[in-house]
């Protein structure tokens, strides 16, 4: 049954009453209430046409309000909606859900979009689910692709409509910065834009930063912390702070504290376990320091804010990641000599050394699927190993394109990472193999 296609028109002006007599004839509309007259996610009638549970209506106003969240969406200049749910959905709704497991040749999603409110809606024909951002929930951040965009649909938009930026130039919007509404002195804290870079220190977001581990970090248990870095930490110390801090570190937790000295130099001093670990983690860097001896590769230390006063901590060194790098890419090349690996859903992206490097910084080394992390399982055999995967393969077609390792690539284990490259033709999501992992009945329903 092709009805609903052949009485939508690309395009075309529909007020609310016209889309639900196209959809749900059966039922009165009601202006200003119900799904169909208020709701900007419909669902359609399983019943219906479409044939389906999984199949929506969309309505969009741009630029509205609900609660205290201020909508922000767009349509890039290359045909991709950035749209944001209702305020109240997270991860674990369902209609969340059907969304992220979208599959447009199975569902049918349909937009109707309106520059503001009194107008009539257009109709921009059916969207194709693309990306959303993981970190954020309530309301989640989606991308879509607007499926007819090549199909004409692209000259009938009403160019007004369009932010210019293509889906590559676009970023979801940076999270609150939370942190900072911890602070004591919100009213002073400035706006930071990450990644913010000082001294040998590199914020990367709101729970990530990344620092160098200098002489005095290796002989007297502690670290400087640049001043425009407090508010990581929870904002600026006084003399008198006696502020406690946890460290968890291959899922041993350690303390460490904070001073501030006569200079007003403010210090992370840990205590000598964790000295000893880190001694024993960089052994070399250690005996040569003790000799005076300089450095090359200073290793770097990667704090996760987990909690209001804990922080993962991993270890870095930018030599060990390149050896790495060169492991995995001669194993990949011994693999598939063939040459299939050319032709399948690029990785060629995830072994380039400078985005592998950034992608560990930004997001350590456990795995975003299953959170296999090989120093708490191998000990220092395994610390710091991961592999990189690039999450959007849509963009890998493009031999111009730029990555964002904050935005495009995440750490997997091996597992994991030959999982979500099994089925080359088509494209698995994180997200999809991480709700496979975490509910292994659903794997027999995927794979169909
Ligand atoms: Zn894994
Ligand atoms: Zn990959």
């Amino acid at each position: 049954m092709n009805n609903i296609y052949n009485s939508l028109e690309l395009g075309k002006s529909y007020n609310r009453e016209a889309v639900h007599d196209i959809f749900d004839s059966d039922t009165k509309f009601t202006p200003q209430t119900g799904s169909w007259g208020l709701h900007g996610i419909v669902r359609i009638k399983p019943n219906h046409a479409s044939g389906s549970t999984k199949s929506y209506v969309f309505f969009v106003t741009y630029g509205k309000a609900q609660g205290d969240h201020q909508f922000d969406e767009g349509i890039t200049s290359d045909g991709t909606l950035t749209w944001q749910s209702q305020p109240r959905q997270d991860f674990e709704n369902s209609t969340i859900k059907d969304f992220i497991s979208h599959q447009p040749d199975q569902n049918s999603i349909h937009l109707f979009l309106r520059a503001k409110g009194g107008l009539p809606y257009q109709y921009l024909g059916r969207l194709g689910y693309v990306t959303h951002d993981p970190a954020r929930e309530k309301p989640v951040y989606f991308q879509w692709k607007l499926l007819d965009w090549e199909n004409g649909l692209k000259e009938k938009v009403d160019l007004k409509l369009l932010s210019g930026k293509s889906s590559h130039e676009y970023h979801f919007p940076p999270p609150k910065p939370s942190i900072l509404r911890q602070n004591q002195t919100p009213k002073n804290a400035k706006k930071i834009v990450f990644p913010l870079t000082s001294h040998s220190s590199t914020w990367f977001s709101e729970t990530v930063l990344v620092k160098g581990l200098d002489k005095s970090a290796f002989l007297h248990h502690g670290t400087a912390v640049p001043m425009e870095m407090l508010a990581f930490w929870g904002g600026p110390i006084n003399e008198s702070d006696d502020r406690k801090i946890e460290l968890s570190y291959r899922g041993i937790i350690y303390e460490a504290h904070f001073e501030k000295d006569a200079h007003g130099r403010t210090r992370l001093f840990w205590q000598v376990d964790f000295a000893n670990t880190l001694h024993g983690v960089f052994p070399k860097v250690y005996d040569a320091h003790l000799i005076d001896q300089s450095i090359d590769d200073i290793p770097q230390i990667r704090f996760e804010k987990t909690g209001d006063n804990t922080y993962h901590v991993e270890f870095i060194n930018d030599r060990i990641i390149d050896q790495d790098t060169d492991l995995i890419n001669s194993q990949d090349q011994n693999q598939y000599r063939d040459g299939r690996i050319v032709k399948s859903n690029g990785t060629r992206y995830e072994r380039d050394p400078r985005n592998r490097r950034l992608a560990i910084k930004i997001h350590g080394t456990v795995c975003a699927v299953c959170g296999f992390d090989f120093g708490k399982t191998y000990g220092l055999m395994g610390d710091g190993f991961i592999e990189i995967h690039h999450k959007n393969p849509l963009y890998q077609n493009d031999a111009e394109i730029n990555i964002d390792p904050a935005m495009d690539l995440i750490p997997l284990c091996p597992n994991c990472h030959r999982m979500i490259h099994r089925d080359r033709s088509r494209v698995i999501t994180v997200d999809d193999l991480k709700r496979i992992y975490n509910s292994k009945a659903e794997q027999s329903e995927y794979f169909i």
